[in-house]
């Protein structure tokens, strides 16, 4: 057993008996690690408000390396990231990303870039005026390519060959695009228009907070997110059926029934 220190982000809380919670937390040092916080739950609670899922903690726990369930010892919020959970579209588009890591990361499985990925995901989210799903779509390429299945957008899969005008096919076995010469027979995958390449190129190679820049119109947004989730659970099974993407799209599309007259009565307008 040894007392360890290091950053995290919460990525889940679970209760535990009448006082206490599981963190499920994704670590700077030790990858994803469950800890145990005991009487998190109680009034009297040392922790305060600082083991709430979305947030950036320091801690200090007891780690033994052959269990699952960690202990925590000490724990201090870095970022709360307020302005994340004051507004339910920002709170949405910050789960995605959690869930992903979530699900996906082995227990113990060391990444600090990944890390650090994940922590600027949700500082953008936290952060930007506007645009910030695309921080989310950024986020989903890089984590493609965290997972050994970096997406190329730019030049054909076969030939090299600088993508078009018109668009391209992207295959997903190949993990790119392939243009006409090399297409031969086709796997799974999608016809992508040449603005949504552009756009996944650059969210693959620019820093992330730069994606919020970056001018997305409905239909494009529709394909882009269509693409990114079809390539991502292909190769990823543990990313199929994400509570947080089901219940994005349930926001959603209660958003597109509610009426503009109706919705303007909702906020005290008198027309
Ligand atoms: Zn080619």
């Amino acid at each position: 057993m040894a007392l360890s220190k290091t950053e995290a982000i919460v990525l889940r809380t679970r209760r535990q008996g009448e006082t206490s919670k599981i963190l499920s937390l994704y670590t700077q040092h030790y990858g994803r690690i469950s800890v145990m916080a005991k009487g998190a739950r109680s009034i009297k609670s040392r922790y305060g408000g600082v083991l709430e899922p979305q947030t950036h903690i320091g801690l200090v726990f007891y780690r033994y390396e052959t269990r699952e369930l960690q202990y925590l010892s000490q724990a201090e919020i870095i970022s709360p990231f307020a302005k994340l959970h004051e507004q339910l579209g920002r709170m949405a588009m910050a789960a995605i990303p959690c869930e992903m890591v979530e699900r996906n990361e082995a227990n113990g499985h060391v990444n600090p870039a990944l890390f650090h990925l994940l922590l600027s995901t949700l500082t953008v989210i936290d952060g930007a005026e506007k645009g910030y799903r695309n921080a989310v779509r950024a986020f989903m390429v890089r984590y493609m390519e965290h997972s050994g299945f970096k997406p190329e957008f730019a030049h054909c899969r076969g030939c090299g060959q600088k993508q078009r005008s018109d668009g391209a096919f992207f295959d997903f076995s190949k993990g790119g695009f392939v243009c006409d010469a090399c297409s031969g027979t086709l796997g799974e995958g999608q016809k992508l228009s040449a603005a949504v390449l552009e756009r996944l190129h650059y969210f693959l190679q620019a820093p992330l907070e730069k994606s919020v820049q970056v001018s997305v119109d409905a239909a494009q947004g529709r394909e882009m997110d269509r693409f990114l989730l079809s390539y991502m659970q292909y190769h990823i099974e543990t990313l199929h059926h994400l509570n947080s993407i089901i219940y994005l799209d349930k926001i959603q599309s209660t958003l597109r029934i509610v009426k503009p007259d109706e919705q303007r009565k909702q906020y005290g307008d008198s027309e």
